[in-house]
């Protein structure tokens, strides 16, 4: 496998719930809305959405790239998303804890990265202790990801910036960042990240080009360190205007937004695709011609 692997993040990069659409700017009576594919449902109910332009270019995806997705959530909460064109071969889940090869974690990377994170952090459960530790009026519930780092349910608008301020400087004192994504508030160790994963695919795949979509903090060193990678104009990663080198922006806040970014990732491979058969044609021409003058040879 030597095309391009297309790495990216779900939630709010391809898929929205109703929540995150609303926030980011599609009002309840968009057209866009008359034309959505549900692909997850929680408890009965429709959760998470992309539009239907969007889950017919991935499928056409699919078939010009490997494409991986590239999640915080946990595995229990990634195997809840119908992906379009059925279960991708790989998938990482709990923000790099997890490499999903059909749809079964690789025991041999959950040990490595576990024992890499031991050694360079403080516990999980310290960590936990201070987010409990914190006003109830904004701090809701803490949870932890398979034991791989915490994350709280916040009520943003009573959280104050200098408890985040304060939150964040102590987190960092002890290898952990932290991380706002809407309502939820997360706090992973430095050393767990979706980058190292990804190269990891990339590793087992001999893919040679990797582009990476994604809208947070946690997606910021996946995309720094891709060959192409892109961002939506909404989240956290907007809200700080941050940018690497070619970075690409979704022009469309909003679930327009992760259409457009399959568009673009689609555009990617199709150019991939059609480098791949150029060079392979020139190689068929050079192997010709050195035949030929091998025969002269002989
Ligand atoms: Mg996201």
């Amino acid at each position: 496998m030597t095309g391009l692997l297309a790495a990216t993040d779900l939630d709010r990069t391809l898929i929205y719930s109703r929540a995150a659409w609303q926030v980011d700017g599609v009002g309840p009576d968009s057209p866009v809305l008359d034309d959505l594919v549900c692909v997850e449902m929680l408890d009965g109910a429709p959760l998470s959405y992309l539009t239907r332009r969007a889950a017919d270019g991935l499928r056409e995806l699919r078939a010009l790239a490997l494409l991986v997705p590239v999640t915080t959530r946990t595995e229990a909460q990634f195997m809840r998303i119908e992906v379009p064109g059925g279960p991708p071969e790989y998938a990482i889940t709990t923000n790099g804890a997890r490499l999903l090869i059909d749809g079964v974690a690789d025991p041999g990377w959950t040990a490595s990265v576990g024992e890499r994170v031991a050694g360079s952090s403080a516990p999980l459960a310290e960590v936990a202790a201070m987010l409990l530790a914190q006003s109830p009026d904004w701090m809701l519930r803490v949870r932890d990801a398979q034991e791989a780092f915490c994350y709280a349910i916040i009520n943003r608008a009573a959280a104050s910036a200098d408890a985040l301020q304060s939150l964040r400087g102590w987190c960092a004192e002890r290898g952990w960042s932290v991380s706002v994504q809407g309502r939820k508030l997360y706090c992973v160790p430095d050393l767990l990240t979706k980058t190292a994963a990804v190269d990891e695919v990339a590793r087992r795949t001999g893919s040679t080009l990797v582009a990476a979509a994604g809208d947070s903090l946690l997606d910021a060193g996946m995309l720094a360190a891709a060959d192409l990678a892109i961002r939506p104009a909404h989240g956290e990663l907007h809200a700080a205007d941050w940018s690497c080198d070619g970075l690409a922006i979704a022009p469309t806040p909003g679930i327009v937004g992760g259409e457009q970014i399959v568009e673009w990732l689609l555009a990617q491979a199709r150019s991939a695709s059609a480098e791949r058969s150029a060079g392979a044609a020139q190689a068929r021409d050079n192997a010709g011609r050195t035949g030929a003058h091998g025969v002269q040879l002989v």
